[in-house]
Parts: C-alpha cells; sequence; structure tokens
C-alpha cells in the first residue's frame, strides 16, 4: 500500500472553490511530529518481524526470438522431374528426429540418372556441372527403377533418395550415423545402420577402403548419432558411380493391408526435416 507523505496529508485537508484554495477551518489540527502510519497491515505477533513491502513484480523475462525456420529452395515429397516416375506423396517423416547423414552442409538432393552426367540428363553436361551443384532439392524415392518399392505408385522404384555434397569431390565430405545405433554390415558398396529406434539406414558409394579403416573389427561398430561412419565417393562393388550418397530408410510399414515389415520408406520428408536443422545449427 502507498503511504502518504505529510504534505499530500495536506493537499487532503485543503478545501478548494473557485477562488482558490484554503485550510478548511473546520478540519482538526494537525498534530506536530511524525505523520501516523497509515498501513492497515496488522502488527505483527510477538517474535515475529514484519514483513517487508511486497517489491512490485519483475517483468517477464523477455524470451530470445525462436529462430527463423532454416529454409532453402525444395519442391515438395513425391514432386519427381517430368518423366522420371511418379512419386509417393505421403508425407510422413519416417525417421523424425535423425541426424542429416552429412557431416555439414550445403548438400544438394537430385537425381543421379535425370541430372546433368545421368545417362537421362536434360542435356549435355558431365557431374560436376554446376546446375547438380544448385538448390532446388528434388525427391527421387520412386525414380523409375525395376527394384520393388511398395511405397511407390508403381510398387517399383529408386528405393532411396541420392544427395550431392557440398563439392564435386571423393573422399572429403563426411556421412555420419543418422541415430545412434550399431554398424550391422560393411559390404562392398553399402554401409547398414541399425538405429537404436529399430529403423535401418543404409548409405551406399562412401569410400569404403575408409569405412573398414574406421571400423575394423566387430566390437568397434557401436556408433553414437552424428560419428562420423565414411566419406562420401563413387564406390559400386568394382565399377564407378557418380560422386554421391544414396541413402535409403527402412522401417516396419503396413502396405496393402499386409502385415507391417520392414520395408523402404520415403526419405525425403526425413531428409528435408533434418538439414532444416542442420542449417539453424540445431543438428
Ligand atoms: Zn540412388
Amino acid at each position: 500500500m502507498r503511504r502518504l507523505s505529510l504534505g499530500a496529508l495536506l493537499l487532503l485537508l485543503t478545501a478548494c472553490s473557485p477562488n482558490g484554495c484554503s485550510q478548511d477551518a473546520a478540519a482538526p489540527p494537525l498534530k506536530a511530529g511524525p505523520p501516523a502510519p497509515v498501513s492497515t497491515d496488522p502488527a505483527p505477533a510477538p517474535g515475529e518481524t514484519a514483513s517487508a513491502p511486497m517489491p512490485d513484480p519483475a517483468p517477464e523475462p523477455e524470451a530470445p526470438p525462436a529462430p527463423e525456420p532454416a529454409t532453402w529452395p525444395h519442391d515438395p515429397g513425391g514432386a519427381l522431374p517430368p518423366g522420371s516416375g511418379a512419386g509417393a506423396t505421403d508425407a510422413t517423416i519416417w525417421a523424425a528426429g535423425m541426424r542429416f547423414p552429412m557431416e555439414a552442409g550445403p548438400a544438394y538432393a537430385n537425381s543421379q540418372v535425370y541430372g546433368y552426367g545421368g545417362y537421362a540428363a536434360p542435356g549435355p553436361g558431365g557431374q560436376c556441372d554446376a546446375r547438380n551443384y544448385a538448390y532446388p532439392w528434388r525427391d527421387n524415392f520412386c525414380e523409375t527403377r525395376s527394384w520393388t518399392n511398395g511405397m511407390c505408385p508403381a510398387g517399383r522404384g529408386h528405393q532411396g533418395q541420392d544427395i550431392r555434397p557440398a563439392t564435386c569431390e571423393k573422399k572429403v565430405h563426411w556421412i555420419v550415423a543418422a541415430e545412434s545405433g550399431r554398424i550391422t554390415s560393411i559390404g562392398s558398396y553399402t554401409v547398414s545402420l541399425l538405429g537404436d529406434s529399430g529403423r535401418i539406414y543404409r548409405y551406399l558409394h562412401l569410400d569404403m577402403a575408409g569405412v573398414n579403416a574406421l571400423f575394423p573389427t566387430m566390437d568397434s561398430r557401436n556408433v553414437e548419432r552424428g560419428q562420423q561412419i565414411g566419406k562420401v565417393s563413387a564406390d559400386f562393388g568394382g565399377n564407378a558411380t557418380t560422386i554421391h550418397l544414396h541413402f535409403e530408410i527402412k522401417a516396419p510399414v503396413s502396405i496393402g493391408g499386409s502385415p507391417a515389415s520392414v520395408n523402404f520408406v520415403p526419405t525425403y520428408t526425413s531428409l528435408v526435416d533434418s538439414y532444416g536443422r542442420l542449417l539453424n545449427g540445431a543438428g
């Protein structure tokens, strides 16, 4: 409660008219000495001390502004380049929270076959053409292939997403574990990671000699989310492909009403989700 000063008390006891103000003669004379406290707080009980007056509430600390959602040009999931197949339109993020599989950006999700330098390229140009190393991102999970892919309209398709690293160079750009788990196999061009969630991540075309050097024994193959597991290259079991990561996610899913079984699931939405976090510095 606000305490009134002596001056304020005097003003309260002063009557005013249009001609001015004068002290009300009817008012009792003021006593000299300090004014009586006007607080109505009860007196503290014996042995207690009076509580301090309540301070004004502190202003709410201002929350730091939420980071702007990172964005970059990317086509929606399922929007494949014309003539390259019919894409899945499933918007599910099948691996919510996963780490983007390249350690650093920028990275370019697009087709190796239907991009420059591929055998169905839109025009002349090599795999290192600057147009391949540019946005927008494009989904190619359902790109035309003869491989079984139950999540695609055709029942067949590419099974994964192709991603080019920041530059057109082998053995430079690190690949990392999408989640904590265990590397269950290292083939001639495929690394399989069984995540703690039960999902399986498959990384193709790494520098396989480098992968084997990092994980020489079965005891060495438990990995943490974000741990380096190899570098982007073009290994293809004795042949070569273009410099890129082919990335797959497998998870239990029911297709066409059948009991759930482990299948390739659309990859693009999880990559968009995780790349946005990477660009925001959240990893
Ligand atoms: Zn591929």
